[in-house]
């Protein structure tokens, strides 16, 4: 039993032993040839690569990160309206659910310059507008201006509490003026007192003079 037991173990080593080597010899003959074909041509292999994957990820699937779509107002006002916007924001506003990321304890006091890049989403936490492609800030959109409208003082919300990017803010305030300015967001003037005695004294002494 015990030469019948060695001699199969050598035959196993022999085995493994060839196997190795074979395995070794094919994976460097592959690396050469591999090595071969990039040093002839690598330019035309590397753009054959990318044209392939372009087309295999247009085909399948649309990209989430695409902003280059222009969505219309009236689209916006209609899905502010619809009950996947109830679905996706309850009875919230669009920006309540909304928390920024940073590093550290503490935020930087502005929040970042544009979530957009080049038409493409260029952040992991893009702002409550940037996320959201049918969210889009006009002044014929009142329902969603409203939510960045304080009810107490009537100002624009900072972007320190909603988390806008700088340039959805910049929009936003655009937007408000033009809602006002057309006659679609109601706003209070500043109560002003007035000295009348300044308007209608003067005429009374006139009079008294002559
Ligand atoms: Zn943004």
């Amino acid at each position: 039993m015990l030469p019948m037991a060695r001699s199969i173990l050598n035959g196993l080593v022999q085995i493994t032993r060839s196997s190795r080597g074979a395995a070794f010899h094919t994976s460097s003959l592959m690396g050469c040839k591999a090595a071969d074909t990039e040093s002839n041509n690598t330019g035309d292999n590397a753009d054959t690569d990318a044209d392939a994957t372009e087309s295999s990820t247009q085909s399948s699937v649309p990209d989430v990160n695409d902003r280059t779509k222009v969505i219309p107002v009236e689209s916006s006002i209609r899905y502010l309206k619809s009950a996947a916007y109830k679905q996706t924001y309850g009875d919230g506003f669009v920006w309540s659910q909304y928390r920024r990321n940073h590093k550290g304890m503490y935020a930087p006091r502005k929040t970042r310059k544009t979530c957009i890049r080049q038409g493409k989403i260029s952040t992991g936490n893009p702002c409550p507008i940037c996320r959201d492609e049918y969210l889009v800030l006009d002044h014929r959109n009142t329902e969603l201006i409203d939510q960045f409208i304080s009810p107490h003082s009537g100002e624009v919300l900072s972007y320190s509490k909603t988390g806008l990017c700088q340039k959805s803010h910049l929009r936003l305030l655009v937007a408000v003026q033009r809602a006002r300015d057309y006659g679609l967001l109601t706003y209070d003037v500043p109560f002003r007192e007035y000295d009348y005695s300044e308007y209608y004294g003067q005429p009374k002494q006139k009079q008294q003079k002559s």
